[in-house]
């Protein structure tokens, strides 16, 4: 019997796995995964310090201990180079594997910066365990409290400076837009943030880039591109992640921003689906959008399982706050979809420190809210009220 075959083993695949195997317990599962296998929350990546974890505590289970639970044979440290939808096949470098059904969870890539000089090559990002472990194996060899350069003041580059500088060590904050999270959250949440950050001993540098990386004397000089220069030991790139579309497009597969798939999770070809940070969703209002998060990517698991099992369900995409971890100034934000955002207006409240921002569509339609420092009451009382404005 062919298996069902699920490429990537992120929390999109093993989420997909999890539930597919609720439902059924026997058809063959195989997992293809470029990496080791073992199971970690990668969101846990950017607070480690606060939760204080080392790298390898980050780690729950284990590659055999996946296997075992899910009843799934798990190829490790192997690539998919390519997908053929007409023999329904996967060539990688351990052979190629022919699948019944076909699941792509395959992440983003970290964008890379045009940086110029002899130390460009030093910059580290991280969107997984392995790469968190060498950003802090650059840490440690640097010493007990470090010089970070971080570049990109978005979601992650904004928790790992809020984390790294509790942690002890200086954090400088370089963006190109004059207020951290400003891609997000609304000018005055983003001034709230910018305070905390900045009350923290994290320095922004802001309204400008990194244009220059060069290594003397052991040390990483940084010039900006307006000019600044300032010397550091370790520079990680948060400017943001690209959904990963090569294998797709290579196949052929309908691609945008990710890899396009329909109400169900289906891409344009006929039993292969796909989700998480890989895939560019159909929402119920026909508009589409990558949505690089968790709770979309465990929608989506629910609904692929019930599909692949033979019951077609639609994913149902709820309404989930983004929860940006910045203990500093913690942030909960649904923000207003792209085809929205530049005909509506945030309009923002403070009462007893609390700043509420809400999003108005141009008739008036409440269409996103962001709220710092949030709680569970103030977050349930906004989703409640974005439901009732969207029915
Ligand atoms: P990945 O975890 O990137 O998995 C991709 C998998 O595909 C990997 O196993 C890889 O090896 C495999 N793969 C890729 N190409 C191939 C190939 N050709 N052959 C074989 N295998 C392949 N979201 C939230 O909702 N809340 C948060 O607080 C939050 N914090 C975050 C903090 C950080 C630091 C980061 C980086 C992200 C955070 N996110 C957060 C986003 C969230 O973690 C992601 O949306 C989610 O983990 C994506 O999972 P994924 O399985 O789609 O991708």
């Amino acid at each position: 019997m062919k298996p069902i075959t699920i490429i990537g083993s992120g929390l999109a695949g093993y989420t997909l796995a999890k539930e597919f195997r609720k439902l059924d317990k026997t058809t063959p599962l195989l997992i293809i995964t470029g990496d080791d296998g073992g199971f970690y929350s990668k969101p846990m990546l950017s607070n480690a310090f606060a939760l204080g974890k080392q790298p390898q505590q980050l780690q729950s289970q284990t590659v055999e201990q996946m296997a075992a639970q899910l009843n799934a044979h798990i190829l490790t440290r192997t690539m998919v180079s390519s997908i053929n939808t007409v023999t329904q096949t996967v060539r990688t470098n351990m052979g190629e594997f022919e699948y019944a059904q076909l699941v792509l969870a395959l992440g983003a890539q970290a964008i890379r910066l045009p940086i110029a000089g002899n130390a460009a090559d030093q910059v580290l990002s991280v969107n997984n365990l392995a790469d968190y472990k060498i950003f802090r194996d650059r840490l440690t060899q640097a010493g007990d409290k470090v010089n970070v350069t971080i570049l990109g003041a978005g979601l992650i580059g904004c928790e790992f400076s809020d984390d790294l500088a509790s942690a002890g060590h200086t954090v400088t904050l370089v963006d190109p837009n004059a207020l951290p999270l400003a891609a997000l959250a609304p000018v005055a949440i983003s001034q709230g943030l910018q305070t905390a950050l900045t009350e923290k001993g994290i320095q922004l540098k802001l309204g400008t880039t990194a244009s220059q990386i060069y290594r003397r004397d052991q040390a990483l000089h940084v010039t900006l591109s307006n000019g600044e220069s300032f010397v550091t030991d370790v520079i990680l790139s948060a400017v943001g992640l690209r959904a990963d579309t090569r294998l797709a497009q290579a196949a052929q597969l309908h691609t945008g921003r990710g890899i396009i798939v329909d109400e169900y999770g289906q891409t344009s070809a006929s039993k292969v689906y796909a989700l998480g940070d890989c895939a560019q969703y159909t929402l119920d209002d026909g508009s589409q959008n990558t949505m690089p998060y968790v709770a979309p990517l465990m929608a989506a698991a629910r609904s692929i399982a019930l599909s692949l099992s033979g019951q077609p369900t639609r994913i149902e995409m709820k309404l989930a706050a983004v929860l940006v971890k910045t203990p500093s100034y913690p942030v909960a934000l649904i923000a207003p979809a792209a085809h929205v955002s530049p005909s509506g207006t945030w309009e923002s409240e403070n009462s007893a420190g609390v700043t509420t921002s809400r999003f108005f569509d141009e008739d008036r339609i409440m269409r996103g809210f962001a709220v710092a420092p949030h709680s569970a009451k103030s977050r349930t009382t906004l989703i409640s009220e974005l439901t009732e404005a969207q029915t």
